[in-house]
Formats: C-alpha cells, structure tokens, sequence
C-alpha cells in the first residue's frame, strides 16, 4: 500500500461534507483541506465554527487556525476525522525542509505559495512553502506568492466580500468544476511518487543539516532558497546570478586550530554587546589587510566586495596621514602571548558580527559534548572547551575570520564615508546566511550565503549633535552601542 494511502488507513470518514475526499491529493496541507471544504459547500466566515471547528475573528488567519498546534486545530482535525493520523504532522514547512529550522519559521510567517494548476484542486502542500521550491513538481509551473493578474499577495485570509482564493481583481485561483467532479484529474500518482522520494531525501539530509539565519524574512528566504536546494530533476538550476552568493566550501587537508582558540569567539556569544575581545592573531592579520586594501590601495577590491572607482577623500590628501587615521579602527589593544590579540570591534558591521557570535554558538549546541564537570565553569569557557574538542572545527575558524573580515569591510566603508567623505566602494552590503552540517562531535563543513540588503544610510555630516537622538542613531548605525543618556558622552575615534 502507498505511503500516502497508509497515513488515511487510520482517518475516520466523514462522508457528509464536501472537500474531504483526501484520497486524491497526497500530502495536502491542514490549509488546503479548509479551502477545499469552504468553497465547495460555499461557506460564508460565520460557518466556519459550526462547520469545521474554526473560530473566525474578522480577519481570520485560516493557514494559522489550521496549522499552529491549539484548540482550533484540534477540533478541525476531529471534524476532518484525521485524530490519531500523521496526515498533520506534514502540514509545516518544517517536516519537509533539509534543513532543519530550529523552529525559525511559523507556516503563518511564510507568505502563501501556490502552484497556479494546483490551486485550481484546491490543492496546497507544505512542500510549497518552503522558499527552496521554485517549482511544482509535477505541473513544472513556477510557484507563485501573488496573484497572477495583478501581483497582489495571495491571501489566506476570509473576508466577507471576498471568497477565500480571490482577489480582489477578480482572478479566482480555485476552480469549483475542477476540485470536485473533475478531482481524479489531479496527477495523484506522479504527486505521491516525487513527494514520497523527496521526503526521504529531506528527513535524511535533517538529520545533519542545520540552517542558521539572522532575524530578516527577505534574507532569511532567500539565504534558504539558495542553500536548502532540492537535487532532483523538477528543480529548474538557480537563475540567481552567481555574484549573489558566495559559498564557503570546506577544502581538505587543514590542520585544527590550537587550544583556546574559539575563547574569544565564545565571549561574543553572550547576550551583551561586546565589542572588545581576545581573538586569534590571524584575525589580526586579516583585518588589517583588509584597512590596508580599503586605504592605501585605490583600485584594489576588498575581500569578496565590490569595489566602486577611487574617489579623493574630501580633507585627507596624504596617504600616511589617512593611513594613521584609519589604523585606528583595528588599532589592536594588547595581547595575550603571540596567539591571541584584544581587538576592537565596533567598525565591523553589528549583523556579521552578531552572525559570527551565532555561528560559534550554535556549532557548540549542535555538535558540541559536554566534559565532565563543565557545571561548575563559565558558559563561555565550556563553549571554548567543547569546541575544541570537535573535529572539523578549522572550518569554523576560516568561516569566522571570513565573516569578520567581510563585517569589517562593510563597517570600515561606511567609517570611511563618515569619516573621510569618500565615496562607497561597497555597491552590495550582504547579510551571512549559514549552513552547519555535522554530527555530535565533527562538523563536516559549513556554508554561508551572503544575501545583498540596502547599505544602511549614513550622514556624511561628521559632527554629531552631544546626547541628541540623531547622534544615538548614527552610532547605532556604525555598529557601536550608543551611550546611556546619563553617561557622559565619549570622544570620537576619528574625525
Ligand atoms: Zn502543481
Ligand atoms: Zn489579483
């Protein structure tokens, strides 16, 4: 018997409404049972308690009622005669990611997505969810978020002038005719084949695949989109251009870094923003080259930045000068042995930073094992410790100096504009989206997608007004943390 056909063996039937004949349509969303039911018995918002269990507010969310765990789904599933089947458990976009999400996206997060051919069944499934599929997989049209008449975002909301899938153009997804006498006509058989294969593929690739993504929707999906793809043929090769993303690909044969060396990396990860730590000389190393690259060298590009054409620098001619001057903002604050170096911190971009305190934190959770004894010590040295200990974790040094160095020359732009009125040289500001793959104990590589954003907007003006809210946002924008109103206001790094 089919997969399919296993998880409705334990369905109770309810033969008197129109809508839940599940038999055709494998895998169908919590969502895609409540607009079958609702349009083919032409329910009006007041029914829908009676008659599947929903209360409806005015703006009702039905992909919400349906789909997030409470008393609504509860008896939406019994009306359904689906208690005590897994047919649920395969409504969130969740159960059919690769990677697994930590619980980052609620359905009601993610923007409806339809395949046009589908729609017309009434058909919809958590597979379209996920912003990895570009495609339907038996009908090959492109799954959409909005209306293909008028661009408008596909609702999931019933209102009282509108029937659930129109919009308000007129152009109505759903095709009563279609969903109903012509139901068998949906490719059931084609649908529970790839949807069977591609879940196996995904529950695999879960088990050692992790996505960590900074707390921007548009980023997120698409740093998703470009690292959770789908190997199978139905998934058309990505149209992105390739300068949009930048995969950090493992390379064999690195030696492991020395004891201690994620310390300073583990103190970034608290809950405070500290923009002085201890981290490994190389860093050093790397950012300075990166102060050298922006400064000293007019048409050199900075690493993995687009570079704009030199612009002369509004009050600072002399090189040396400008050099003394941008120094500063990496200018290290002592160090401990020849290893490890205080670095100050504020120039780098406040996301990558953050995205590197992330990373290192959630190598630690996910792959790290905790000693012996570790109850009695900080949670940053058992964070160091235990990082130490997992095999692979070079990858996660490169990774970090990577990130940092990039942050860094993102922040040193925008520093440079403020500061020394040149141009920017960084067209695309990008946001790191990561991938760890691993298992307890070894991380087998990680990979991190940059996703351009909007460069922030800085004021070229360079002489911020004392205490005032203005100054406050324009430091928050070079990633320091502003002073508290009753702290007396410090001196500038630079002018
Ligand atoms: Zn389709
Ligand atoms: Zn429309």
């Amino acid at each position: 018997m089919s997969h399919w056909r296993n998880l409705l063996a334990l369905r109770i039937p309810q033969p008197g409404l129109l809508g839940l004949e599940l038999e055709p349509f494998p895998f169908i969303s919590g969502y895609g049972i409540a607009w079958r039911v609702y349009r083919l018995n032409c329910l009006e918002s007041k029914n829908l308690f009676s008659v599947l269990g929903i209360r409806a507010p005015a703006d009702l969310n039905l992909m919400k009622a349906c789909h997030r765990p409470g008393a609504s789904r509860t008896r939406f599933e019994a009306i359904c005669g689906l208690d005590g089947t897994q047919v649920p458990a395969y409504w969130n976009a969740q159960s059919w990611s690769p990677l697994d999400l930590h619980g980052l996206w609620s359905d009601e997060d993610l923007p409806i997505r339809h395949c046009p051919e589908c729609a017309r069944f009434g058909y919809h499934c958590g597979l379209f969810q996920l912003p990895s599929i570009t495609h339907c997989p038996w009908h090959e049209q492109p799954i959409r978020d909005s209306c293909p008449q008028c661009g408008a975002p596909y609702s999931v909301r019933s209102h009282l002038d509108l029937e659930l899938g129109c919009c308000a153009c007129g152009h109505d997804s759903f095709d009563s005719d279609i969903a109903s006498t012509a139901m068998w006509t949906f490719p059931h058989q084609t649908a529970e084949e790839t949807l069977t294969q591609y879940l196996a593929w995904a529950e695999r690739e879960r088990t050692h695949r992790h996505f960590i993504a900074p707390s921007h929707d548009r980023v997120s999906r698409e740093g998703f989109a470009n690292l959770a793809r789908a190997p199978m043929a139905w998934q058309p090769a990505i149209r992105d251009p390739p300068h949009q993303r930048t995969l950090l690909e493992p390379m064999e044969g690195r030696r492991e870094p020395s004891a201690r060396t994620f310390w300073g990396w583990s103190l970034l990860g608290s809950d405070r923003s500290l923009t002085i730590a201890p981290l490994p000389a190389s860093v050093h190393h790397r950012l300075a080259a990166v102060t050298r690259a922006r400064l000293t060298a007019p048409t050199a590009t900075l690493s993995g930045a687009d570079d704009m054409p030199d612009q002369p620098s509004g009050g600072l001619t002399d090189r040396s000068e400008q050099y003394s001057q941008m120094e500063r903002f990496i200018l290290p604050h002592g160090s401990i042995g020849a290893d490890t170096v205080w670095l100050h911190l504020s120039a780098v971009d406040p996301c990558a930073l953050q995205m590197c305190a992330r990373l290192a934190e959630s190598v630690y959770q996910l792959l790290g094992e905790p000693a012996q004894g570790d109850a009695l010590r900080s949670p940053h040295v058992q964070q160091s410790d235990a990082l130490d200990r997992v095999n692979g974790r070079w990858r996660l040094a490169q990774a970090l100096e990577e990130m940092l160095a990039r942050g860094f020359a993102q922040g040193l732009d925008a520093l440079c504009r403020v500061h020394l009125q040149q141009r920017t040289r960084i067209r695309a500001w990008r946001v790191p989206v990561i991938e760890i793959r691993g298992q307890k104990g070894h991380l087998e590589s990680i990979r991190v997608c940059w996703i351009p954003v909007k460069p922030p907007t800085v004021e070229s003006s360079p002489r911020p007004q004392k205490g005032g809210k203005a100054s406050r946002k324009r430091l928050r924008r070079r990633g320091r943390k502003p002073p508290s109103p009753n702290q007396a206001p410090r001196k500038r790094q630079a002018r």
